[in-house]
């Protein structure tokens, strides 16, 4: 029986030295008290520091830890889709390399697996504390829009964090979208989830690389990828807008007929015109959002490109020797 822990990194030779040590320590104790191996794939999701050297030492080093790294940025959904690709345990989990997600969870979570009916363990933070009010306040807005408007089930505050069976990490691979939402796409596949709450842990050290307007810009991707709500919205805007137009025709004409014709109501006239205008933009600029996704996915690029693996260098060891 296998774990394997992938770890999408970006930028992070401050954080690996504290993380390897203790899946380390995680490893062990799987070991000798549940006969489980653990194996540790490192992703390097196009760092600029120090952390691919870093992941070549540590798979020197330990027999458990290989690695992947990318040609360049490809983003934490990227990284996770190429982890899972490579897994090759029975239990496959993601885990980040800040400690934020704790390492001492997984024993926990897979004893869950193999004596509950689950599919799969995820993490919840319970909390968001240390978080400024304003992002809490729209991180929960956007979850309450989006479980409304598609059939994706997305659990607030639901983290990365989770171990998962074969079978789902399958499903998932099946999903080759290019845009990967992963908070969508491990609820839209399905199978049973045990959620396990914990509360917010800061990260270790080096810093989020998730800004205010970064979530933002996800959060609309996140929409976009499993909703198509927002389509059907300018339909609803163009009846709302004829029923006005309507409206108003009969208003204008029982009033021109009673009182005659004055030139007057030019102020209402732009409102209508600046309105409808608004409109208008909204629509396309939603269609265009949709059509630019439609794009790229028509043009099937690789979710990911691979420069260097601990397999591909160990295998040319091989070859030389
Ligand atoms: N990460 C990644 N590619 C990116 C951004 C982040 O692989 O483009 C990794 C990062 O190294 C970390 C995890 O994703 O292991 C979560 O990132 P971060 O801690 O910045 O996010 P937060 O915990 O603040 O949500
Ligand atoms: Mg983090």
């Amino acid at each position: 029986m296998m774990i394997t822990v992938v770890v999408p990194c970006y930028n992070e030779e401050q954080a690996l030295p504290y993380f390897i040590p203790e899946i380390q320590q995680v490893a062990k104790t799987l070991e000798t008290q549940y006969q489980v191996d653990l194996e540790v794939l490192l992703v390097n999701d196009g760092s600029k520091d120090g952390t691919l050297s870093l992941m070549r030492t540590y798979a020197g080093q330990y027999q458990n830890v290989r690695y992947l790294s990318f040609s360049r940025n490809f983003g934490k959904e990227a990284a996770i889709y190429a982890g899972l690709e490579h897994a090759k345990g029975d239990y496959v989990a993601i885990m980040d390399a800040d400690m934020q997600d704790p390492p001492a969870l997984l024993p926990q979570m897979y004893e869950i697996l193999r004596d509950e009916p689950y599919d799969s363990v995820a993490t919840r933070r319970v909390d968001r504390a240390g978080e400024p009010p304003i992002r809490s306040f729209f991180a929960r807005t956007f979850y309450k829009l989006i479980n409304r408007i598609s059939d994706a089930d997305i659990v607030d505050g639901a983290r990365d964090y989770r171990l998962m069976k074969r079978a789902m990490v399958d499903a998932i691979l099946s999903m080759k979208e290019y845009n990967r939402f992963s908070k969508g796409i491990f609820g839209w596949v399905g199978f049973r989830t045990k959620w396990l709450p914990y509360e917010n842990v800061q990260r270790v050290a080096g810093e989020t690389k998730w800004s205010f307007w970064k979530l933002f810009l996800y959060s609309i991707e996140g929409i976009v990828a499993f909703s198509t709500a927002p389509l059907a919205m300018a339909s609803v805007f163009g009846i709302i807008t004829c029923l006005c137009a309507a409206l108003a025709l009969c208003f204008i004409l029982v009033r021109t007929i009673l009182f005659g014709d004055p030139v007057e109501g030019w102020p209402s006239m732009m409102c209508v015109m600046l309105f409808l205008g608004g409109i208008q933009l909204l629509s396309i600029g939603v269609i265009g959002q949709y059509l630019a996704k439609t794009y790229l996915e028509t043009k099937h690029r690789p979710i990911y490109i691979l420069q260097e693996s601990s397999d591909g260098t160990k295998k040319d060891k091989g070859v030389q020797s």
